[in-house]
């Protein structure tokens, strides 16, 4: 079972709140790790239990580090909320909002891309606009490594300190403002606007770990019954590993545990 145990017992305590609410990333959490990031797709059981879920929870949502326009096309659940831009846009009932204080920041970043189009070019790079932030995708090329330097490199030429942050994720390097908005800052917000008194949380990826010291913080502070799952993928970053609650094995082992909530619900009902 990729569910595993302590997975399940963090799941059965937060939906025994009156307020329960499950967060998830997208990319290598509810869809498989794609070439490009065109070429992923969310696994339809993920869809069909969050969709299930939406009606049950009191937040139901998925975080990225996409656009949460992006995000919700791919998803394809017009009840969820999205988080998008690592915390710095918000997709909910139809509407975007971004953060102002972020989108200060757009001329600088078309700035930084369009300079790295022009200076950079690799077979299988793709260069991809965000509006608030950008992704600079080298899954595809002959050499990662190689590429990867050249990139940071090139950023460092371009960027004066401290006017952008620059991050690293699965073979793609972003360009953030340098605002204390993360996915971190992100799922707080929610959880207390949704006045949540549990909440899961799963995600891969190192970005995930803002969003998991956030739960772990809430927790500890307020008593509430906040869990993060990592999803161990290959590799798994070590921080996932170190800050996580619990883990699971890949997407199926989130869409088990998503599974798993759907029969608790029914379980009680029953
Ligand atoms: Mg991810």
């Amino acid at each position: 079972m990729r569910a595993d145990k302590p997975s399940v017992l963090l799941l059965q305590r937060v939906l025994d709140c009156s307020r329960p609410g499950i967060l998830t990333d997208i990319d290598g959490t509810i869809s498989g790790i794609a070439p490009s990031p065109d070429a992923a797709f969310v696994e339809p059981d993920a869809r069909d239990a969050l969709r299930e879920l939406s009606q049950r929870l009191a937040l139901t949502g998925a975080v990225t580090g996409r656009a949460a326009n992006d995000a919700r096309k791919l998803v394809g659940i017009d009840e969820l909320v999205y988080s998008g831009n690592h915390g710095m846009e918000l997709w909910r009932d139809g509407e975007l909002q971004r953060s102002p204080l972020a989108l200060r920041y757009e001329p600088e970043i078309t700035r930084v891309l369009e300079s790295i189009r022009s200076t950079l070019q690799f077979d299988g790079m793709l260069i991809e606009n965000k509006v608030l932030t950008a992704s600079i995708h080298y899954r595809g090329v002959a050499d990662p490594e190689k590429v990867e330097a050249a990139i940071l490199v090139e950023l460092e030429r371009l960027i004066a300190p401290g006017a952008l942050n620059i991050t690293r994720g699965r073979k793609v390097i972003e360009v953030r403002p340098p605002v204390e908005l993360s996915k971190g800052t992100s799922v707080a917000e929610l959880a207390a606007e949704y006045e949540l008194d549990g909440l899961i949380y799963l995600g891969d990826d190192v970005t995930d770990v803002d969003a998991f010291r956030a739960l772990t913080k809430l927790r500890s502070e307020k008593g509430l019954e906040f869990h993060s799952v990592g999803v161990r993928n290959d590799p798994t970053p070590q921080q996932v590993i170190d800050n996580a609650d619990a883990m699971v094995d890949g997407v199926q082992g989130v869409i088990e545990l998503l599974q798993q909530a759907l029969q608790q619900f029914d379980r009680k009902e029953s």
